[in-house]
Order: C-alpha cells, then sequence, then structure tokens
C-alpha cells in the first residue's frame, strides 16, 4: 500500500499517544529496509504498531541492487543461498517454482542445478513478499526521501515533500551512496562524457559501439556494465582498470567442506590470521579442495573472526587484505563470466594492472595517463568515455546524505572509524558522541565496521533479523513505560 501525506495524518502516525503505540520509521526501503519491516511485521511485539517505510522507490526491497531491470546483471549467489529468512533458505527457490515468478531468461539454470536468475527477479521476489503486509497496512510505505531528522525525546522526520513525521524508534537502512570521483579524474567532474553513476536508469544506452570506453574498477559492479555494453553491440575496446588488475572470481566445483576452523581460539592479529588461512589452503589442497572452501568457512566464521581483531589489526586487515578478499568473496555469476571471457578473447575487453595518475581532455577525446604495476613509466589511454565501476563511496555517506548529516550535527551519529559507514554497536543502535544513542538503530551494510563482513544478502538478512529483534525488545520495553 502506498501512503501519501495525507493518508499519514488519517492513519494517525502523527497523533498516536508513544506510550500506548510507537511509531517506528524505517528510513531507506532497499533489502535491507525491507527485510527489517517483514521480520518486524511477524513479531507478535509489533502487532498494532506501525511499521513505516520512507523509500522513494515505487517497490520496497529493491534498492541499488534488485532495482536494476537489465536482465544481464545477474545475482552472483544461487538461488539457494538468497533467501529473506535465514531459517529457510530455499524460500527464494520455491518461489522461483511458483507461479508468481516470471520465466527466467535461457541459461539461468546450471547443469548442477543452481539458479543465477536475474537480480531483476529477485527484486520481483521481495515486492511479493512486502505485498501482503502492505495491504494489510501492517507496514506503510511512504514514497519521498527523508531530508532532515531532529534529535530530542524522539524523532522528527523532515521529508524533502510531505509533513514531518514524528517517531518513537528509527531504523536508518539507507546503505550505498554513488560512486566517488577519483582525486586523479577532478578534472572530468561535470564531462557529459563521465559516467559517475552507472546504476541511474539508461545510463549506459547512449554508449555507443565504437565508442572507446575506460571502466574505473575491475569487480562485480565492471563486469555488469561490461555485460551490458556486451549486449548494446561492441566494436571498439572497453578497458578495465584497477590497481592490481584482478578480478571476480568464478565460483567453484560441488565439493566437500573444508575442517579448518577460524572461530575457535580466533586469531588476535592480522598476520597471525593470514598464517591460518595458508595453512588451511594447503591442507586443503592436499584434500584436493580448492580454495572456495576456505573462503566460504571464512565468510561464514566472518562475525567472530572481526570480533577477535582489535582496531589497529583490523586495520592492517583491511590495508593489506581487502582486495584479495574481495575478488575471492564476491564471485562473479557463470553466466557474466563467460561473457567477459568471450569479449576478452575477442580483444573487446582489455585488463590492465595500473594506477590512475591523470587525465586530459584533448580534441581526439580523454587522454588518461595510468601508471602500470610494477612499471615507472607512464601509458596513455585514449577513450571517449568514462564509466566509474569503484563501487560505493561508503566512506563519505554521512557526509552525502543529508539525513544522516544532520544526526551528525547533533551529536547522534558518526562515521565509523574504518570509514565502512556509520558507528554502530554491536547491539544494532548508533553510537553517538556520548555513547549508544536509544531508539536509532543502523540496518545494512553501513554497521559492517562493527559486523565485519556485511555485503552479501545472507549477512545482510542475518543483520536484518537483528535489529528487527532489538526494535521489537525496544517496543517491548516502551509498552511497560
Ligand atoms: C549492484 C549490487 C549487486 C549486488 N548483488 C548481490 C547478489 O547478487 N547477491 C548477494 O548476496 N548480494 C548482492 N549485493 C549485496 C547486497 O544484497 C546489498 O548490499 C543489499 O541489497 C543492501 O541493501 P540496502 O537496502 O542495505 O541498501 P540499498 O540498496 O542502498 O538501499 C537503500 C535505500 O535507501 C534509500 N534511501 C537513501 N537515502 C534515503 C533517505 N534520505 N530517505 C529515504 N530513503 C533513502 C534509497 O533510495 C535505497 O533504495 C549486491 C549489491 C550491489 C550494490
Amino acid at each position: 500500500m502506498f501512503l501519501d501525506r495525507g493518508d499519514t495524518r488519517k492513519s494517525g502516525a502523527r497523533r498516536t499517544a508513544p506510550v500506548v503505540a510507537p511509531v517506528i520509521a524505517i528510513i531507506g526501503g532497499g533489502y535491507s529496509g525491507a527485510t527489517v519491516a517483514w521480520h518486524l511485521a511477524q513479531h507478535p511485539a509489533s502487532a498494532g504498531n506501525q511499521i513505516l517505510v520512507i523509500e522513494p522507490r515505487s517497490e520496497l526491497g529493491q534498492g541499488l541492487a534488485y532495482g536494476t531491470t537489465d536482465p544481464d546483471h545477474r545475482l552472483n549467489v544461487p538461488d539457494h543461498r538468497m533467501t529473506l529468512r535465514s531459517d529457510d533458505p530455499l524460500h527464494f527457490r520455491r518461489w522461483l517454482a511458483s507461479d508468481q515468478a516470471p520465466r527466467l531468461p535461457a541459461g539461468s539454470a546450471l547443469l548442477s542445478g543452481d539458479i543465477f536468475a536475474p537480480r531483476a527477479v529477485f527484486g520481483r521476489y521481495m515486492a511479493d513478499q512486502m505485498a501482503p503486509l502492505l495491504a494489510e497496512g501492517r507496514v506503510i510505505h511512504i514514497r519521498d526521501r527523508v531530508q532532515r531528522i531532529d534529535h530530542g525525546t524522539d524523532f522528527t522526520l523532515h521529508l524533502a515533500d510531505g509533513a514531518p513525521i514524528r517517531a518513537d524508534l528509527v531504523v536508518l537502512a539507507v546503505s550505498h551512496p554513488a560512486p566517488g570521483l577519483p582525486r586523479e579524474l577532478q578534472d572530468l567532474a561535470g564531462d557529459p562524457d563521465l559516467i559517475a553513476d552507472p546504476a541511474q536508469p539508461g545510463a549506459l544506452a547512449a554508449v555507443g559501439p565504437d565508442e572507446r570506453v575506460l571502466i574505473v574498477g575491475s569487480g562485480l559492479t565492471a563486469a555488469d556494465i561490461l555485460a551490458t555494453l556486451e549486449r548494446q553491440g561492441r566494436s571498439a575496446p572497453v578497458h578495465i582498470l584497477s590497481r592490481h588488475g584482478w578480478r571476480s572470481q568464478p565460483h567453484g566445483p560441488k565439493q566437500a567442506e573444508t575442517v579448518a576452523e577460524f572461530s575457535r581460539d580466533p586469531a588476535r592479529t592480522a598476520l597471525g590470521l593470514l598464517r591460518r588461512i595458508r595453512r588451511a589452503l594447503r591442507e586443503d589442497a592436499a584434500q584436493g579442495l580448492t580454495w572456495h572452501a576456505v573462503f566460504d568457512q571464512l565468510r561464514s566464521q566472518g562475525p567472530q573472526i572481526w570480533a577477535a581483531l582489535p582496531a589497529p589489526e583490523r586495520k592492517r586487515l583491511l590495508r593489506h587484505l581487502r582486495a584479495l578478499w574481495d575478488v575471492h568473496r564476491f564471485r562473479i555469476a557463470p553466466q557474466t563470466h563467460e561473457t567477459l571471457l568471450r569479449a576478452e578473447r575477442a580483444g573487446r575487453a582489455v585488463f590492465h594492472a595500473a594506477r590512475l595518475v591523470g587525465v586530459e581532455v584533448t580534441p581526439r577525446g580523454r587522454e588518461i595517463a595510468i601508471r602500470p604495476r610494477g612499471k615507472s613509466q607512464i601509458t596513455r589511454l585514449a577513450v571517449d568515455r568514462v564509466i566509474l565501476a569503484t563501487g560505493p563511496a561508503h566512506g563519505s555517506v554521512i557526509a552525502e546524505n543529508p539525513a544522516l548529516a544532520s544526526l551528525q550535527t547533533q551529536g547522534a551519529l558518526q562515521p565509523d572509524p574504518l570509514g565502512f559507514g556509520i558507528h554502530t554497536a554491536p547491539g544494532g543502535q548508533a553510537i553517538g558522541a556520548s555513547g549508544p544513542v536509544p531508539g536509532l538503530f543502523i540496518a545494512g551494510p553501513l554497521a559492517r565496521g562493527t559486523v565485519g563482513e556485511l555485503m552479501g544478502l545472507p549477512e545482510v538478512t542475518l543483520w536484518a533479523e537483528h535489529i528487527a529483534a532489538r526494535v521489537a525488545e525496544a517496543l517491548v520495553a516502551f509498552t511497560r513505560i
């Protein structure tokens, strides 16, 4: 159900006495916000409460990842690991087999039985899960953007279009900002041939087949962009640049699980952890297992591993191993990988391991100066378009999102020390200038500094369930007042 300003007033969201029925406002209705709302709505403590989700997009549950309409933008995780309920791993798989699901494009299912569906299909799944809650009015979608939040004994949300909303409990689920422009490319700011946010609808539509393209970044976003450009037709090459030249690794074979164990007596230093990983990789290789088994284990034991590392060791780990971790941990969908290899074999995709040095705008196009890894000489690439695939600039999310910036000004929010997003307590509350802020919770990847690995959907789901449970506890406390 979509509720406009008038309906909000009619429904009593602003007049309800907080002691009787506290108002819960979830800001951001991407996957995290929708999943918190869904779990909270199932919780007995929330019966009779309004759960408001403020999200400018037309559908809840899509956000940046699942709002794409491009059929070549696929889930990079097989269907049986994509679920909104951690207690029901096959929930999405069963929905895919149901009458509600759309027909999947050819090649979505592999011989192994794994399905890598377009991400838009997962967006449909989420919309389907939210539909009954919206229809019953258990969850209310306010299609607007929060511009400012005043924090006192409660919260007042100021919207871009609608009247202010008073809330007792607030969940921030705003996650992914646009990518930041690298310092070396600042001269391209405002250039019409710079595609600074490729996730914007139609952002790649105008890229002609004969235009020389540079994609900055070589991870999953770059692979998605290449898949779109390949479908549109290419004759000129696409240059794909990153410091190491690494790209996301493909999935491994079906195999036994590793016996490697990282959560019992976890490492206290980055070096200690690295040594244990290396030993586990050697032992697994001797058993005929690929590296995937160790990385899967690291992922599932991530929260315990992360919690055991003191702050300086976390920083060290990120500095030395983050790029390597990302390409092994975030694996590419087999279909997207195939497209990438085909383009590379045909010379339409060229990978560069190099640092950006600068850019010059000339009559021949944009000349990008790069320094290839291990070389002192500078090389120049002449291109017609530059596309940023460096990923969301989480480090500047507070400055970029006025709603977050307003809370920071009031001392109710601060960046996390690792530059991942928002400083968050293990319980999920924002940590302000004077400690955890009662009633203010952080859902989604912006809490990564505290949780550790919190980007892929399985981890985001667990954290959303955790946040829903904490909000439910807070509701019980309200009712007792
Ligand atoms: C491109 C991409 C592809 C991915 N693919 C996969 C995958 O295949 N498998 C997997 O396991 N994981 C995947 N992930 C990871 C994971 O699923 C996402 O990180 C997760 O969806 C996070 O969702 P979110 O709701 O926290 O954030 P977002 O998707 O960023 O949603 C936040 C929402 O908040 C809204 N918002 C922001 N500011 C305001 C405001 N002031 N007022 C109101 N609303 C606001 C935005 O409109 C947005 O819809 C992918 C991530 C990305 C970015």
